[in-house]
């Protein structure tokens, strides 16, 4: 990608290297949540009770990136790219896009959907309208999945991002409210319609990207094989030895690949209808 000399974001929450704080009356919850943390990090658990953010601002304010760290630079600039693509298409549509808040963060944070992790990898928070990002994903998607590239990065950025218009628009309200009625494996169905539409959306905005000239050659295929290469069916296989389709919830390799790549071609929301007949 050519990201390099271009304007970021402003909305880029930096908590990297700060200390969880505890809320107040964490429970018992709080208290396994301190001895696992004390045991992973060989610190005393009484170091991080009531341990506070290092420095207020940092907790409270946005930054943009700091110039001398070209990885924030870089997700500051992806991030500043998918605000100007749902910017557009929110204006033709005739409504204006809040952006989410890109928050960056090391091994754990608070959210407003619970704690993150960075063993979750990346996520979306709709109850903050955050999406959480540890940049060290960046490192496992190159060498666990086989997956590198600053495109396959922006995908991911991108998916998050698309998590949020899911949001704005109301279609993750309306499938959490269906989700909630339905069986295991009805819920996990339609959880992987949502996952493939944030698919299509992350190709959406790589359609705007390449028009701004952003994209350079062999881009599309490095998302493209991030989309496979984190395919529910693939991660099964790695992990459990075997696939259980009714559990799945993102898609098959193949099923977000078609996904990604029906955005990245048409530049369309209309393409990105996951919810209407089969999933391809
Ligand atoms: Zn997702």
């Amino acid at each position: 990608m050519r990201w390099q000399g271009r304007r970021g974001s402003g909305n880029i929450e930096d908590r990297r290297g700060m200390r969880i704080g505890l809320p107040l009356g964490g429970g018992i919850g709080g208290i396994v949540l301190l001895l696992v943390m004390s045991a992973l990090t060989g610190t005393n658990p009484l170091d991080l009770i009531g341990t506070a953010p290092e420095s207020l601002d940092q907790t409270i304010g946005t930054t943009g990136a700091r110039e001398d760290d070209p990885q924030e630079q870089f997700v500051s600039v992806v991030l500043a790219d998918t605000e100007e693509t749902w910017r557009e298409i929110f204006r033709e549509r005739g409504d204006a896009y809040a952006p989410p808040i890109l928050v960056l963060f090391t091994d754990a944070t608070e959210s407003a959907c619970g704690m993150g992790s960075a063993a979750m990898g990346p996520f979306y928070c709709p109850a903050d309208r955050k999406v959480y990002l540890d940049l060290s994903f960046f490192r496992e998607l190159a060498e666990r999945f086989g997956a590198p590239g600053d495109f396959a990065q922006a995908y991911v950025i991108a998916h998050e991002v698309g998590h949020h218009v899911q949001t704005v628009t109301g279609i993750s309200e309306e499938l959490a409210r269906m989700r909630a009625r339905a069986s295991d494996a009805e819920s996990n169905a339609l959880s992987v319609r949502q996952e493939l539409q944030a698919d299509c959306y992350a190709g959406v905005w790589g359609h705007y990207a390449a028009r701004r000239n952003l994209l350079e050659p062999g881009d599309d295929e490095e998302g493209l094989r991030a989309a496979a290469a984190i395919g529910d069916d693939r991660l099964q296989r790695q992990t459990r030895g075997r696939i259980v389709p009714e559990s799945f919830t993102h898609g098959t390799s193949a099923q977000r690949v078609e996904w990604l790549r029906r955005g990245l071609e048409t530049g369309s929301l209309d393409s990105c209808d996951t919810f209407a007949g089969e999933t391809w």
